[in-house]
């Protein structure tokens, strides 16, 4: 899998950490390794119409998309749902939530749930056109990644804790 993640002003540590769980995730979420190694994921980091967004990529193959584009819009996550302003550990998860989020809807495409044609966005064939938010929640590609975001970020922090301790160890190892 090759991941590039496009941002201004993102800590080293959170980029690694979404590396690290664009691989974590694809894997939870059942993609074998055969495919996940043909996949090319672009992250973009900025202004967005939503705070996240997965897209089969301009020129990939419809029918059998590798490529995916996801815009992440960490500006749009500095505040909570009661606008209270998130503390950095606070904001990390979020941006890291809304990745797996964003991952999920790419399992979706890679295993034909939800497909990009000339009718638009489809979900098993249909497409949903939501008129509102209420309607958005009742999508039943958005009920999956809901569901699944938060179990997938509490999963990568127990493994991504114990790789940084392990880290940690070996460079005070070095001193
Ligand atoms: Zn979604």
């Amino acid at each position: 899998m090759k991941v590039k993640i496009h941002s201004k002003h993102v800590d080293f540590k959170l980029k690694a950490a979404m590396h690290s769980m664009c691989g974590y995730a694809i894997s939870s979420l059942g993609i074998s390794n055969r495919i996940s190694k043909n996949l090319n994921l672009t992250i973009h980091m900025g202004h967005h119409e939503t705070e996240g967004e997965a897209r089969v990529a301009k020129d990939a193959n419809r029918y059998r998309p590798r490529d995916f584009k996801i815009n992440l819009d960490h500006h749009r996550m500095e505040k909570d749902d009661y606008n209270r302003p998130l503390e950095d550990t606070e904001w990390g998860h979020r941006v890291l939530r809304t990745l797996a989020h964003e991952l999920v809807h790419v399992k979706q495409y890679i295993v034909g749930e939800l497909s990009w044609r000339d009718a638009g966005l489809l979900w098993k064939g249909v497409n949903h056109n939501p008129d509102n938010l209420l309607e958005y929640y009742d999508l039943p590609y958005e009920i999956e990644a809901h569901g699944r975001e938060y179990g997938l970020l509490v999963g990568f922090l127990l493994v991504w804790t114990g790789l940084e301790k392990k880290f940690e160890k070996e460079l005070n190892k070095l001193v």
